[in-house]
């Protein structure tokens, strides 16, 4: 359930308590105390007026923050509810209340890490601007979502499958493909310190080269994937889920932009140290590009104009101007990416060998073939 929602009337992002606030001025009252409850008639604008930040469904009730009547400390934080329901593919639809998903980035968020002050800077001086405002980041939400609805993909990825794929290109991963091969056989086995670890992955990577240059072909590089793809499988197995690839020139434009600002920015550069160039893993910075490559209808060269009006503007900005919900539409791009491509393995990849075979089996029949005469 979110914590801040848009307010349709006021094209403004707003938690439960500014909302209030802003209800309070209007009628010129005192804010509501606690214990207070929510005069009928604001209920009803709000149901009329409030969205859900990601999947805009109206129909919004206030969840106020409660705290123990004991210590007084806070037990639960004031959220957003949408009796209604979200939409099916609704980043909230799933999460418990005051759970954000992973994809939305709280632009002013109060994390003391350099690189969320720096991106937060970079978003106040552009709304300061007048370059980027409230309405134009939710607009962006929307046409994400907009994206989401329209391109979808079964997942019916065999978890036994992916485990044995992982585990081919693990093991085989180190060999090179030469265009003069070596043969190994028994004779060979008689040096010295033979390596029968190696040569167990010369066999792999022999028998299953097709499987591994359609990996490769298709940059597919598992290792770093393997415990986030485990858990989309866990909980998406025969679901229909987003289809990142249809994004695939957006979030190859937003890493070139993102490497760019990482790379030329001062703060930004700082901020992220010897991590510059794995701008990936920065949602706030690949949240802050994707918005302005949207705002520049993902035009490089423009972005990379309007990164510049921003970043060069000297002046001192209100620093809660950046109250604002962002997304980073690529989060776990290369994860459902990667997920999806091994779908599309071709059957007869897998043809007469168990998935569930493991590394010390491999190692066996490396040996056994290799005694009993065969080469490979
Ligand atoms: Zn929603």
């Amino acid at each position: 359930m979110p914590l801040t929602a848009f307010s349709v009337s006021r094209q403004q992002e707003l938690d439960v308590d500014q909302l209030l606030q802003l209800f309070a001025d209007q009628h010129q009252r005192p804010k509501l105390k606690r214990s207070e409850p929510i005069p009928e008639i604001w209920k009803q604008v709000i149901h009329a007026d409030v969205e859900c930040p990601a999947c805009f469904a109206k129909g919004a009730e206030l969840v106020r923050a409660s705290s123990s009547k004991v210590t007084g400390e806070a037990i639960k934080q004031a959220y957003f509810r949408f009796p209604g329901g979200h939409h099916v593919f609704c980043d909230f639809a799933a999460l418990p209340p005051g759970e954000a998903p992973e994809g939305l980035v709280q632009f002013s968020s109060t994390a003391r890490d350099g690189l969320s002050r720096a991106v937060r800077d970079l978003v106040c001086k552009g709304i300061h601007l007048g370059l980027l405002d409230q309405a134009r980041i939710r607009s962006m939400r929307e046409w994400f979502h907009n994206k989401k609805v329209n391109a979808v993909f079964q997942v019916t990825l065999d978890p036994k499958v992916f485990q044995w794929v992982v585990a081919v290109q693990a093991a085989a991963w180190p060999v090179r493909y030469q265009p003069q091969r070596l043969t190994i056989n028994k004779e060979l086995l008689g040096v010295p310190g033979f390596q029968m670890k190696t040569a167990m992955e010369v066999m792999l990577a022999r028998r299953h080269e097709s499987l591994l240059t359609y990996l490769n072909e298709r940059a597919v590089i598992l290792r770093p994937l393997v415990s986030r793809i485990e858990k989309l499988l866990n909980a998406n197995s025969c679901k229909l889920v987003f289809d990142p690839t249809n994004l695939k020139a957006q979030y190859d434009a937003t890493q070139e932009l993102a490497r760019f600002i990482s790379t030329h920015y001062d703060p930004v550069q700082r901020a992220l140290g010897r991590n510059y160039f794995d701008v990936k893993a920065s949602k706030p910075l690949m949240a802050f590009t994707a918005l302005l490559l949207y705002l520049s209808n993902w035009d490089l060269n423009k972005a990379a104009s309007l990164f510049t009006q921003i970043a060069s503007y000297r002046g001192t900005v209100d620093q809660n101007l950046g109250n604002v919900m962002g997304l980073n539409p690529f989060h776990d791009y290369d994860a459902w990416a990667a997920l999806k491509t091994l779908q599309e393995i071709p059957i007869q990849e897998f043809d007469g060998h168990d998935p569930g075979c493991r590394a010390k089996e491999w190692m066996d029949e490396a040996v056994a073939a290799l005694a009993s005469g065969q080469s490979f």
